[in-house]
């Protein structure tokens, strides 16, 4: 019996640690209310991959940890405040994904290694942006996905790209009221801390039950 037990707790432990888990979609929960827009960018054809990734998996809306999902809630007031939304370009990603981004761009600094995982494959991590009430998007210096130095959340804008740099500045500021940063690389990813703490999801059942 103490064996077995013994047993258990080592498979179990294994199993959190070592091995990528299968969730239910109950692990990860959809994020939504009327200050997110989703508009998430695999689930169509225009990203770098240059089609939809996401059909597959039947990924069709913003499924995060609930961790994450707590902090974005209590963000939603203060978009309101401020009259925006925050668009929702990527967020739970699975694994199998992540593989193919590391095969067309095997560059850490923009993608991460399937092997280490992404923080996305872990449900903590989004790709936003802003809108406005009505939907229309706010200008930001560079598009999603844009694999430049342009992309970093500090780099300088060009004086003909006007207010753009404040437009990514007050993205950034909004999201450091609820303890998220954006990576050095890339003004539109955000995540939370402690990241290894989370396990990677190698896929979800995202069917309707
Ligand atoms: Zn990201």
């Amino acid at each position: 019996m103490r064996r077995a037990l013994l047993t258990l707790l080592f498979l179990s432990a294994f199993h959190s640690h070592c091995l990528p888990a299968h969730a239910a979609p109950s692990s990860l929960v959809v994020l939504e209310g009327p200050n997110f827009l989703l508009s998430l960018q695999y689930d169509s054809d225009h990203n770098f991959l240059k089609k939809n990734v996401y059909a597959d998996f039947n990924l069709h809306q913003c499924y995060v940890h609930p961790d994450l999902a707590a902090k974005l809630q209590a963000l939603a007031p203060k978009l309101a405040e401020k009259k925006l939304k925050l668009v929702l370009w990527d967020c739970y990603r699975p694994l199998a994904v992540q593989q193919a981004m590391w095969k067309l761009v095997p560059d850490s600094r923009y993608v991460a290694n399937p092997k280490s995982g992404s923080n996305h494959n872990r449900g903590i991590a989004v790709d936003v942006s802003l809108a406005k009430e009505d939907g229309t998007l706010v200008e930001m210096p560079t598009a999603f996905d844009d694999f430049t130095s342009f992309a970093g959340p500090k780099s300088p804008c060009k004086p003909e790209q006007g207010s753009l740099c404040g437009n990514r500045d007050l993205l950034i500021e909004l999201m450091a009221t609820v303890g998220l940063a954006p990576l050095p690389t890339e003004w539109w990813h955000y995540q939370l801390p402690s990241a290894k703490k989370y396990p990677i999801i190698e896929a979800i059942d995202a069917k309707k039950p």
